[in-house]
């Protein structure tokens, strides 16, 4: 196939010379384990003492990962992956506190995504975490079949109709709406709002996605099992298939209360369950849509490879690549540019709400044997590249 994911020049053909130096500074700094593990604490103290590194951070991590503090603010990062063939899905990266008011705040900025995103083409899908709009503990005792408190019920009311009402407007609205994966213990609570409300909206089309991490075990069988229901049902399924993001506390949890890990052995086995995950959706494909959310690049080329393979049109909108902003663009940009519908989380927020979503790709990205390493090396090569010319 002529597709490669070694072409730097395309990949970094929208960042300028200062901006490649940027990036390539910032992510040798992730490579000291002091910066990585305190750099995102000092940066909330001194935010909060007032002290003036705002735009500090804002030039720097901030810029690297997040398209602005706002919607409007991250419109020219979306318009630049536009002109570039690719999505942008706007993702409000605010973790808050967890009271009812910072529920009901994320849930009207969640409506105003969708509204912003419907009818642009160059905002594909709309994104959101459950746990933005709900209270984790109620997540919790349901997904444990576990009473609920008069307050706790009252709220997960409130909860469900949020989730009801933007899957309702998504679909109004004609902007697919992805609902992220999380913690395996309060993630059947969030998979049977998904099916629930797909079984509703996704009649015709997948309009709801939800998400299937493959580093657990038995999700295979699982995403088998709800084809089976939407088939009898006569329903679509959107997934949007990752590896997983919380395997060390998945691991420590299980290990401190004793309950079997549920997490795959080995890197080998999440890899060949999400390679299969693929083969199965795309199987399936005239009930699942898919979207493969990775950075793997086996992973990436075997979707590719299915499309081309079977003469798929690479822009069928059932079949979308995604990739987090600012990382692996040598993936998002090759495959756009080889005509696949490809599209890109844009995490967005004020600047101080978003340091924990900062934290965690400063340190996904400290492992220089890992991403890191291979980001640097794409960036030193393209530097390299164009000093040759
Ligand atoms: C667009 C997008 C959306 C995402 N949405 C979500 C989401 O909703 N929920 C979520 O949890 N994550 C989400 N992620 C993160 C994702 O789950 C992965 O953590 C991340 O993408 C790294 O995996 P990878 O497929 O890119 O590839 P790789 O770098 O090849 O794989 C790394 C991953 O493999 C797994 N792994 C590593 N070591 C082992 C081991 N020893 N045993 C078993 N498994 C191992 C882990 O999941 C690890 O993150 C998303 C990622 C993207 C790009």
């Amino acid at each position: 196939m002529m597709l490669s994911f070694d072409n730097t020049e395309r990949a970094f053909a929208h960042k300028s010379n200062l901006d490649l130096a940027k990036a390539y500074r910032l992510f040798q700094t992730f490579s000291y384990p002091f910066l990585v593990s305190q750099g995102p604490k000092l940066a909330n103290f001194a935010l909060i003492l007032g002290l003036p590194i705002k735009g500090i951070i804002k030039k720097t991590i901030f810029h690297q990962f997040c398209g602005g503090e706002s919607i409007a603010e991250s419109a020219s990062s979306a318009k630049e992956l536009y002109e570039n063939g690719i999505g942008a899905i706007l993702d409000y990266s605010v973790e808050g506190e967890g009271s009812p008011e910072d529920f009901k705040d994320t849930y009207e900025e969640l409506v105003r995504v969708i509204n912003e995103s419907a009818n642009k083409p160059e905002y594909p899908f709309a994104v959101f975490k459950c746990t933005g709009i709900s209270d984790f503990s109620s997540l919790e005792k349901k997904s444990n079949q576990e009473e609920l408190s008069e307050t706790e019920s009252r709220e997960y009311v409130v909860f469900k109709e949020r989730l009801r009402s933007l899957c309702e407007l998504a679909s109004v609205k004609k902007t697919k709406l992805l609902i992220d994966a999380e913690e395996t213990w309060i993630q059947k609570a969030i998979d049977d709002g998904a099916y629930e409300n797909m079984s509703i909206f996704n009649r015709d089309e997948a309009v709801v996605y939800n998400t299937v991490q493959l580093y657990r075990k038995g999700r295979i069988e699982e995403i088998a099992n709800q084809i089976k229901v939407a088939r009898d049902q006569g329903y679509k399924l959107g997934f949007k298939l990752v590896r997983g993001a919380y395997m060390e506390k998945e691991t420590a949890r299980a290990s401190e209360l004793g309950y079997k890990n549920p997490i795959q052995d080995s890197k080998e086995d999440t890899d060949r369950d999400y390679d299969a995950a693929l083969q199965l959706c795309f199987d399936n494909k005239d009930v699942v849509s898919i979207m493969a959310g990775t950075h793997n690049e086996t992973s990436s080329y075997k979707l590719a490879q299915l499309l081309e393979e079977n003469n798929i049109d690479k822009s069928d909108d059932r079949f979308w690549f995604a990739q987090l902003y600012g990382m692996s663009d040598h993936i998002s940009f090759n495959l756009a540019h080889a005509g696949f519908n490809v599209a890109k989380y844009l995490p967005y927020g004020p600047v101080k709400e978003v340091l924990p979503y900062l934290s965690r790709r400063a340190q996904e990205n400290s492992s220089v044997k890992g991403q890191a390493g291979r980001e640097l090396s794409l960036i030193n090569d393209e530097i390299k590249r164009r000093k040759s010319k």
